[in-house]
């Protein structure tokens, strides 16, 4: 039989505070031992992007669920590239816990094997142990403890474990779309604490064209790269200009350019030169908006620079995260945290990164990240993540599913 919502409970001195009869049933159906170790097998599975490759991470995790009794789709969304929806409970409000499959590529500088999910003082390590395999163990242990727990959902728990976060979101744009929650969890690392708005981003390939002649007669051509010069300097100017207007909890919209690539060699002036520039979008701004400003500073360049010749194109647009209706996801998180012995971040903290919490928003649910690791040391060499988090997070998501779905 189900246990019943009653919220008493016969044995306070192990049970926190706060915590009702229901819910600790399901505290105690998670099982640590098994989120870490799924958490050191996802690590053992690559699923590095670029290429793209988290066919065999979303089979092993739809394997790892299935075998707890959970009901999973595998849906490709590319080629040999699924998104795996997975779900427990029944028709009613809906519960979404989304996090991405994929990682950046390893790359070097490490001193453990990335792929090892090496254990140490507390801490796995592995590339995406913190962004964000960690997030994807938390939530896949949190389903299983609500299935093995017995409890009866009045709605549904879902888990969507998507491709593609780390260069286009095709995973997530396609989850958001086909089922945009009534409240959403993206389990990034957002080191514990419940973060509402954040930054859009958008990334542009511009490029100049000129003329190629000897440089010994500069002024019969048309150098690239003086022009894409001239434009890095407006795009500081006007990065100086946001710098005086932050968003409060975020900090100002920011430009980077980060990569140029132009020109033949010493003798002769450079025909093209290419740049990739990154904007950060405040939840006060719009994608388009920000993408005016960019046109505007390149044709003040061509009022500066007559006869300039660029392209521009719009290659990677998240939107911003605004915090929409997330008043109550928020306090349930937060009251989770408190009832657990943690402490509660200052309110109305932001990310300046942008996540796939936008997508779910945009498609009309109520959407917030919270999950375990720092996303400062993400992609980065050594990555890791607190095992202590891990737990934290499993707790806090298994609560959160209990409260907005049984009461
Ligand atoms: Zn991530």
């Amino acid at each position: 039989m189900a246990p019943s919502a009653d919220s008493s409970t016969d044995d306070p001195g192990t049970v926190p505070r706060g915590i009702g009869a229901l819910e600790s049933c399901v505290l105690e159906a998670i099982d640590d031992a098994e989120a870490l170790q799924l958490l050191r097998e996802l690590i053992a599975c690559p699923s590095e992007n670029p290429p793209g490759n988290e066919g065999a991470c979303a089979r092993f995790l739809a394997s790892f669920l299935e075998r707890r009794g959970v009901t999973c789709r595998l849906v490709e969304v590319a080629p040999g590239r699924p998104n795996l929806y997975a779900t427990v409970g029944t028709s009613g409000p809906t519960l979404v816990l989304c996090g991405h499959l994929d990682t950046v590529p390893a790359g070097g500088g490490w001193t453990v094997d990335p792929f090892s999910g090496t254990v140490t003082g507390g801490h796995v390590y592995g590339r995406g142990a913190c962004d964000m395999k960690a997030g994807v163990a938390a939530m896949a242990a949190a389903m299983a403890a609500v299935k093995r727990s017995g409890i009866l959902l009045r709605g549904s728990l879902a888990l969507h474990a998507v491709i593609d976060e780390e260069v286009g979101s095709a995973g997530a744009r396609k989850a958001a779309a086909e089922q945009p929650g009534d409240w959403v969890i993206v389990t990034e690392p957002s080191g514990g604490r419940v973060l509402v708005t954040g930054n859009g981003q958008l990334n542009f390939e511009i490029v100049f064209h000129g003329k190629a002649v000897h440089s010994s007669h500069p002024e019969d051509g048309r150098n690239a790269i003086h022009d894409a010069a001239g434009f890095i300097c407006l795009v500081e100017e006007q990065a100086r200009c946001l710098a005086t207007a932050p968003c409060p909890g975020i900090g100002p919209a920011t430009y980077s350019v980060g990569l140029v690539k132009g020109g033949r060699g010493g003798s002769t002036v450079a025909d093209r030169c290419e740049l990739t520039l990154d904007r950060r979008v405040l939840p006060s701004e719009g994608l388009d908006a920000a993408e005016a400003e960019v046109r505007r500073l390149l044709s003040r360049l061509e009022t500066e620079r007559p006869g300039l010749g660029w392209e521009l194109t719009r290659t990677v647009a998240f939107p911003p995260l605004r915090g929409t209706n997330t008043g109550r996801l928020e306090q349930v998180l937060n009251d989770a945290l408190v009832d657990l012995g943690r402490t509660v971040a200052e309110p109305s903290h932001g990310m300046r990164f942008a996540t796939d919490a936008a997508w779910y928003e945009a498609a009309g649910g109520s959407a917030v990240v919270f999950g375990p690791g720092d996303v400062a040391i993400a992609h980065q060499s050594d990555e890791h993540v607190a095992i202590e988090e891990l737990n934290t997070s499993t707790r806090v998501l298994a609560l959160c599913c209990v409260r907005l779905l049984t009461l």
